[in-house]
């Protein structure tokens, strides 16, 4: 028997604040949710105004002396905190895939990058170098330092519960910043791994605090607080421009990592099997819960016949079941919402005439299983055309030029994830150039490496993780002129 309340190692999602854990039993608290057969496998605490107030007062009061800790020695702890996550990898990706869904396969994918992030970090965090500039003046110095802002607020999402919440704790650590994190209810493992494996690493108390409950009231509160000093946010759109604006209300910094709803150019001088075997494998990742998930495929006319076949056999033969099982290559939604969500989306794009070409439906089972859909449209009304599914759905539709292809794939106002698959170095460079969008990745999927920028312009965000410029965030510029006094 699979996942019920007593086979669980589950870990508790407390609180944890000022390197104290606080057990749901302490706090009224809600039910986490295995996706893969809906039975309950935890509950995860709600913080009281109290907690907020004190998590913050924590914060504060360790980045006194957090700030001044060297990069050596914050580099240290980060390294040690990698080789925790790798040593419990098995464990912790368990976990992900009991709360979140995922096969175990892609979860220990996701430790493992993760870990990879924080070294990555860690390293790079030694590297956070001032300069001098040259005065106009003898006997005057003048200096940049680059100074960690403070507390920072960080709320991540539930699509990869552990990587979305390192990559931030990561980089603000390693720029001498403290951190309060908000995880994501669903899906709560992966942020207490985090608390968990970094407390064992050495991190002084208050550096991290974990808080848990109603977003709305957390969210207001800390953002509002004046000893938070910026806020840092992976999710939808519609939530990131609640929080910019009070954001900007309160005059806080912030990092925005959105939705997408990624465009896939293919051109006819490509090997389409090949293009439809790989977008196969990369759009079905996570259940399509992914926010670089490949969305709208637009194929060049004259291959249009070749790609859906092409890509119908693919999807036809992927094996979707619990995470936990082996066999599976594709797991549940994170939760019931979003089943509903690709019926709706589905039931719009067949009431205005677009053709299902396989998959469609809820998968009748427990848990919130929806089968790998494709959809054949000419019409850029239907709701998939412009909402981004976040599910295992690809709508497909056809271009005729390169002219044409970009204007179809810049339509959205959304831009962070892009792709091409073209033979012609030409198209790849002019479509590159042109593609609106914070990624461009061409005939393959190579995006969000530790050591390459990831973000997103236009709705899809602003502000970098990853690459060297993930510190930009949680730095201020201070510049310094100097003058020698004159001797008396
Ligand atoms: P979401 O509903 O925006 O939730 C994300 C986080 O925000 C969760 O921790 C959630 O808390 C919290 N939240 C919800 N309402 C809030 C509020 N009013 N104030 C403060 N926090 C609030 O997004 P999601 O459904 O979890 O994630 C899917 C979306 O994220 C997709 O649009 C996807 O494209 C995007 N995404 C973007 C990136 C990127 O790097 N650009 C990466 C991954 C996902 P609760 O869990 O408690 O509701």
């Amino acid at each position: 028997m699979e996942n019920t309340m007593t086979d669980l190692t589950y870990p508790s999602a407390s609180l944890f604040i000022g390197g104290r854990w606080i057990s749901p039993e302490l706090r009224s608290s809600q039910p986490i949710i295995c996706p893969a057969n809906g039975l309950e496998i935890g509950q995860i605490a709600n913080a009281t105004p109290e907690d907020l107030e004190y998590a913050v007062i924590s914060a504060a009061s360790a980045f006194a002396s957090w700030r001044s800790v060297s990069p050596v020695e914050r580099s240290a702890i980060l390294r040690r905190f990698a080789e925790l996550l790798r040593r419990h990898e098995e464990e912790i990706a368990g976990w992900i895939t009991r709360d979140e869904g995922k096969p175990r396969g892609e979860a220990l994918a996701e430790v493992r990058s993760s870990a990879d992030h924080v070294d990555w970090h860690a390293e790079e965090g030694r590297r956070i170098y001032g300069r001098t500039i040259p005065a106009r003046q003898e006997g005057v110095r003048q200096y940049v330092v680059r100074e960690p802002v403070g507390v920072c607020l960080a709320i991540t999402p539930w699509n990869f519960p552990l990587s979305q919440a390192v990559r931030k704790v990561a980089a603000a650590l390693a720029a001498g910043c403290t951190v309060i994190l908000k995880g994501p209810s669903d899906a709560p493992s992966g942020v207490i791994a985090i608390g968990r494996y970094l407390q064992e690493a050495g991190l002084p108390d208050g550096c991290l605090n974990l808080v848990w409950g109603a977003a709305g009231l957390i969210s207001s509160t800390l953002v509002a607080h004046p000893d938070v000093r910026k806020v840092s946010f992976t999710g939808s759109v519609g939530v990131g421009k609640i929080l910019a604006e009070l954001a900007g209300r309160h005059m806080k910094r912030t990092t925005m990592e959105l939705g997408g709803h990624a465009p896939v150019l293919i051109f006819d001088d490509t090997n389409v099997q090949a293009a439809a075997a790989a977008l196969t494998r990369f759009k079905l990742r996570n259940a399509g819960q992914v926010c670089i998930s490949p969305t709208r495929f637009f194929v060049q006319h004259g291959a249009r016949d070749r790609f859906l076949d092409a890509l119908s056999s693919e999807f036809s033969k992927v094996n979707v079941g619990p995470g936990s099982d082996p066999a599976s290559e594709m797991g549940p939604l994170c939760h019931e919402r979003r089943v509903g969500e690709m019926e709706r989306l589905i039931g719009d794009a067949e009431q205005r005439g677009a053709n299902i070409v396989s998959g469609g439906k809820r998968i009748e089972r427990d848990g919130y299983f929806f089968s790998p859909t494709i959809v054949w449209t000419e019409s850029d009304e239907i709701a998939l055309m412009h909402e981004e599914p976040f599910g295992p759905i690809a709508v497909v539709s056809t271009f005729n030029d390169l002219e044409d292809g970009l204007s179809r794939a810049n339509a959205l106002p959304f831009g962070l994830a892009s792709y091409v698959f073209t033979t012609s170095l030409a198209r790849a460079e002019r479509a590159s150039a042109e593609l609106a969008a914070g990624m461009v990745s061409i005939n393959h999927f190579g995006l969000a490496l530790p050591e390459t920028p990831f973000s997103g312009i236009h709705d899809s965000g602003h502000g970098v993780e990853g690459g060297s410029e993930t510190f930009d965030g949680y730095l201020n510029t201070k510049f310094v002129s100097q003058r020698a006094w004159p001797d008396i």
